[in-house]
């Protein structure tokens, strides 16, 4: 029922998202921070659900100590914290929200384009101190300059249409083909796109192709006083390199908003010796904005966020549905009115529905239609990905022991990874 279903969510989520589990009658146990391995494998025990943000780690020890876990939600875009092969492993489906703060990282990074033109980071930090540096001296409009976007996907192509609107000239480089919006130009390498634009921007995800993605080759044949955002990951630039060519002045600014080894609480970089020594070396260069991760940090984009993911969760924990899973094969089973689950409706009370998690091996669908050929199968749809397979069924019993000994058969089969009932 409902109101055993427990949540914990970490990582200050979303006031939207705990209202719609306390809707839904669950039980949402909610703190700030993150927490430690040794804090989570205390605690997940005891929970169905987990919700967390880009800082909790759930690895694999965790998971072995979550065996009443049926489902994690990242409330964020990445899921590269969970190890998600291995929670498909144990029948745990992952949820994220893939595109929901993409405007706001875009508007971020049009800001920090023109910061970066007018120095503005420095001028402002100046007059603070009481300093009043008024100068034209390498100021420019954004207007006619030529913004080379990498990694052409939801954030990408949304700094694309607002650099256009602002006069600039766009090319990107994708290891994709993907459709140009407005006038923006796809290159074939991304040397190429090195080689033109006055402002590189970063838009690719964390893998191995994309770690020190420019490096001491990409920023030598970038053209001389250009300028280096990141808003993706920090594994994408080799910061040594970075702060070479900005000491050299091959570059003449960078906005950087990710970081390798960003700290996992707040306010803690002073205790993570890697960033600290990348943040103090970049401190003392000229025209460097650096923000901790705020990119996709607005109130739009964590409504929407905690909205999308919440929904997810709800769909996934009430229906059984997976679609938007990122390690699940992709289930949607309509319930209509006429197999509406209905406890209260004498004629539909028998209704159940039946999720079935198993490892894709051959010969499982027919150890489960042997339990359930003789039952009254009012729906039923099967997918598989190449470790795991997901079997939703609805049926139509004549009994509570009917169901209890179709779930007990289900749950003594050898390849099975979770069954679940629906009523
Ligand atoms: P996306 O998946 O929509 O787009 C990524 C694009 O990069 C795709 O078109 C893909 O084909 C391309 N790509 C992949 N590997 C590439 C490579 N080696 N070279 C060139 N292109 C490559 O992702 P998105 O939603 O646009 O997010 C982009 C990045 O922004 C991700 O790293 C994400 O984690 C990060 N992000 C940061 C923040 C923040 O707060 N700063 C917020 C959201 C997302």
């Amino acid at each position: 029922a409902e109101n055993d279903i427990k949540i914990l969510l970490l990582e200050n989520l979303n006031e939207k998202a705990i209202e719609i589990f306390n809707q839904e009658g669950y039980q949402v146990e909610s703190y700030g921070d993150s927490l430690s391995e040794e804090e989570l494998i205390d605690k997940i025990g005891d929970v169905h659900v987990i919700g967390i943000g880009p800082k909790t780690k759930i690895t694999a020890n965790v998971l072995k100590h979550a065996t009443n876990l049926m489902t994690i939600g990242c409330f964020c875009i990445g899921t590269g914290n969970v190890d998600t092969e291995y929670a498909a492993s144990l029948g745990i489906a992952v949820f994220h929200s893939p595109f929901s703060n993409s405007r706001s990282v875009a508007e971020l990074v049009v800001a920090n384009i023109i910061n970066l033109a007018r120095q503005v980071g420095d001028r402002s930090n100046e007059l603070h101190n009481g300093v009043w540096k008024s100068s034209s001296k390498g100021c420019w409009e954004i207007r006619g300059k030529i913004l080379g976007i990498i990694g052409y996907g939801h954030i990408g192509s949304q700094v694309s249409i607002l650099a256009e609107a602002l006069g600039m000239h766009v090319i990107y480089y994708d290891v994709q083909t993907v459709m140009p919006l407005g006038g923006a130009k796809q290159v074939p390498t991304l040397n190429t796109l090195l080689k033109k634009s006055d402002f590189v921007s970063l838009h690719v995800p964390e893998n191995c192709e994309t770690l020190d993605l420019l490096g001491r080759p990409q920023f030598a044949v970038m053209k001389k006083g250009s300028y280096v955002l990141n808003t993706s990951r920090g594994s994408a630039i080799d910061m040594d390199a970075l702060i070479e060519a900005l000491k050299t002045k091959k570059l003449v600014g960078a906005a950087l908003d990710v970081f390798p080894n960003e700290p996992l609480r707040k306010a803690s970089i002073g205790s993570n010796n890697r960033l600290n020594k990348y943040i103090s070396k970049l401190s003392t260069i000229p025209n460097v904005i650096l923000t901790p991760h705020i990119g996709g940090s607005t109130e739009e984009a964590q409504d929407a966020i905690g909205e999308e993911v919440a929904e997810s969760l709800i769909n996934y924990l009430n229906e059984g549905n997976s679609i938007g899973a990122v390690n699940f094969p992709q289930i949607e089973l309509k319930t209509t009115k006429s197999n509406k689950f209905n406890g209260n409706n004498s004629q539909e009370q028998n209704l159940v529905r039946i999720l079935y998690i198993h490892n894709n091996i051959p010969g499982v669908l027919r150890t489960i239609n042997n339990i359930l050929w003789d039952h009254n199968i009012e729906k039923q749809y099967y997918d598989s990905t190449s470790n795991i397979s997901y079997l939703i069924t609805d049926i139509r019993a004549s009994s509570h022991s009917e169901i209890m000994d179709i779930y007990e058969q289900l749950e003594s089969t050898p390849d099975k990874l979770l069954v679940r009932l629906l009523y």
